[in-house]
């Protein structure tokens, strides 16, 4: 039997751990860019721009690691959980479904 897991969050330090990797990403991105920049040698301003560019990807791809209130459809349970989690089985009533 396939196992799903409800994806829930109960743990705070967990919600938290996100929001430091999400954190970490960032800055990740703006080392790289000035690491393309440096390597590259290019003036500052190509690397301002580029870090601007990788900012903005960071942003259209921020949902990945976002935290939201999901409400089981079946039920109306609500839950903790991260966005685009996928496969949900409801702790409560056991009802699958997807969060996207
Ligand atoms: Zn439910």
């Amino acid at each position: 039997m396939y196992h799903y897991h409800s994806g829930e969050i109960k743990n705070p330090g967990f919600e938290l751990m996100l929001l430091v990797l999400r954190a970490l990403i960032f800055v990740f991105i703006v080392v790289v860019a000035a690491g393309i920049t440096i390597a590259a040698g290019l003036p500052a301003f190509v690397g301002g721009s580029l870090a601007g560019v990788f900012v903005f990807a960071f942003f259209i791809f921020r949902p990945f690691f976002e935290v939201i209130n999901y409400s089981c459809p079946h039920c109306g349970n609500k839950i903790r959980t991260i966005k685009n989690y996928g496969s949900y089985r409801c702790s409560d009533c056991g009802g699958e479904s997807r969060i996207d």
